[in-house]
């Protein structure tokens, strides 16, 4: 099965916990492996903690550090940051859940990346091989 699920980001730069809204697509489903794709350049997906909030915000803090939003970029629309934030994080992850349940780490969450919003963002999900 594929689908595909919307989300309307707030800030420029934000990480948010989309865990929840996957377990939902995940009801009455047996052992899965679960493929999650961001079809976007400037967003993308990864796990960490999502038990102290200061974790997303360290990350968003370091990143912003490695790759300013002003620099000596060439790409003309002037969010090449974004562009290199998402490709440093990836735009692909793959889960493993068994009857609705995923198997994470007890502090891990499911985080979707913005990195040029706010904008209305795609993730696309399989589940099944
Ligand atoms: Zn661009």
């Amino acid at each position: 099965m594929i689908k595909e699920l919307t989300i309307e980001t707030t800030k420029r730069n934000e990480l948010i916990d989309i865990t929840e809204l996957i377990i939902e697509q995940l009801k009455d489903k047996k052992n899965e492996l679960v493929t999650l794709h961001i079809p976007h350049t400037t967003a993308a997906i990864t796990i960490n903690e999502g038990a102290d909030p200061d974790v997303k915000d360290d990350i968003l803090q370091k990143l912003e550090k490695l790759v300013p939003k002003d620099d000596d970029y060439k790409h003309s629309e002037g969010n090449s940051d974004a562009h290199i934030k998402a490709t440093i994080i990836g735009s692909t992850i793959n889960l493993i859940a068994e009857d609705g349940k995923i198997f994470l780490g007890t502090w891990q969450s499911i985080f979707f990346c913005e990195f040029d919003g706010p904008r209305k963002r795609k993730i696309i999900i399989k589940i099944g091989a």
